[in-house]
């Protein structure tokens, strides 16, 4: 479960924190960054700023935070990156190792926001530090939660949610009564394609699948949002995180956002946080726990609002819920499986060589292909799945390409 506040609810971090952006040129990241920039130049001594492929982005936040040290992943980038911080006297360096190596560089708050498996060994070096960790990255806990939290635990690390769902209920959990939880409501805006027609969903282009309705992510999750993929990661992430059976863990369809999420009480008390749809609410609110502090973010007008509807979802047209249950029902590298698989799918998506209901399709004969599953013993058992299930995603998703005769150049829609 995540650690209790410290000690005092209403202490503000202590000013000047050192702080590092894992996936700091990404939608999380910039938020992040506007976040510190709210904060103010006190708030906050930028050690580590990491990105991929936008390396002006990277170096121009690096060279406004006066970060220690800017890192690609891309190992092709360095000389970019090194040219673009000339004369700053910020170091520059680039790969996955020199990623990992700069989330272990000592820092009381670490955003963990790159995107997908590949921010799993980053988080955990920050994770190791045993101080603050701001956690993004949902994989991390659908891939390897029972051993990110065994980390956690053992590092004496902090663990705060910022996924606007998991930090909702961070919020409304009632932890001095436990055992009181009956269940959490996760709440799921339904995503662009919630009102079509299975037909109509079966022929959705990555353009329609990317343009959320409420929310500004980055390209990834906002497709996750369209198949309802990123809800099925989070039931996943709020069991490891909240220590939580997978019964207790329930999704509910609520189109305006508002409410981000829910806890159900064994007295019939629900208790709700709601909020602007805006990741710098739940991005603010772990920086500035566990005081409180004024956000750049929009405030609710419910009475403009007028009305709040939820509804079941709708597991038929969106059978990534049912998928993300089996897995947290098998338990073990299944978790791993599936995220492993889908983002798989999600790439040959997103190159047009998969239909859009081709990627639980291909999840669902993946961890149909590869179960039972066994446990995560160690980190090593996590990566040789993730490749393992890449692997068999890969191999479905080429003999589909075969059999629609789209290999030569054609693409779907
Ligand atoms: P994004 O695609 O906008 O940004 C991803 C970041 O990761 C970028 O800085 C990119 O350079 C970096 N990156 C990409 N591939 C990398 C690699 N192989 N190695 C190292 N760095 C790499 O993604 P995002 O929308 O900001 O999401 C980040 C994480 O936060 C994801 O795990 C997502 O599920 C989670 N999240 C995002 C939102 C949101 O509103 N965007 C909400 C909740 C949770
Ligand atoms: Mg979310």
């Amino acid at each position: 479960m995540v650690n209790a506040p410290a000690s005092s609810p209403c202490a503000a971090p202590p000013p000047g924190r050192r702080v590092s952006v894992l996936g700091a040129t990404g939608s999380i990241g910039r938020s992040t960054l506007d976040i510190l920039r709210h904060a103010g130049p006190e708030a906050a001594q930028v050690v580590a700023l990491t990105g991929r492929d936008n390396i002006a982005g990277l170096a121009e936040a690096a060279r406004e935070f006066r970060a220690e040290v800017a890192v690609t992943a891309d190992p092709s980038r360095y000389e970019d990156l090194k040219a673009a911080l000339a004369g700053s006297g910020i170091e520059a360096a680039a790969g996955e190792r020199a990623v990992i190596e700069a989330a272990a560089r000592p820092a009381d708050w670490t955003m963990a926001a790159i995107v997908g498996s590949a921010g799993l060994a980053p988080t955990l070096a920050a994770l190791r530090q045993g101080r603050t960790l701001a956690l993004a990255n949902k994989e991390c806990l659908v891939s390897a939660g029972e051993l990110f939290m065994e980390e956690a635990a053992r590092a004496g690390a902090e663990l705060l949610p910022v996924d606007s769902e998991h930090n909702a209920i961070f919020q409304v959990l009632d932890r001095p009564n436990r055992a009181a939880v009956e269940k959490i409501l996760l709440t799921a805006s339904g995503g662009p394609f919630r009102d079509w027609p299975a037909e109509r969903i079966a022929l959705a282009t990555p353009e329609e699948a990317v343009a959320h309705p409420n929310w500004d992510m980055g390209a990834k999750i906002s497709i996750d949002s369209a198949s309802m993929f990123n809800k099925g990661l989070e039931m996943i992430e709020a069991m490891h995180l909240f220590a939580l059976r997978p019964d207790q863990v329930e999704v509910l369809v609520h189109p305006q956002s508002i409410v981000h999420s829910m806890v159900a009480y064994v007295d019939g008390a629900v208790l709700a946080q709601m909020g602007a749809p805006d990741m710098r609410h739940a991005i603010g609110h772990a920086f500035h726990h566990p005081a409180r502090a004024p956000l750049p973010v929009e405030r609710l007008d419910l009475a403009a609002i007028g009305a709040l509807e939820f509804r079941a979802p709708d597991p038929v047209r969106f059978p990534a819920l049912r998928l993300a249950r089996e897995a947290m029902e098998a338990g073990g590298l299944a978790g791993c499986a599936l995220n492993a698989a889908k983002e798989a799918a999600l790439e040959a998506f997103m190159d047009r060589r998969l239909p859009f209901m081709g990627m639980a399709q291909v999840v669902e004969e993946v961890l149909a292909a590869l179960s039972p599953f066994g446990p995560a013993r160690a980190l090593d058992d996590v990566f040789a799945m993730d490749i393992h299930a890449r692997a068999a995603a890969g191999a479905r998703i080429a003999a589909r390409v075969r059999a629609s005769g789209l290999g030569k150049g054609a693409a779907f829609a």
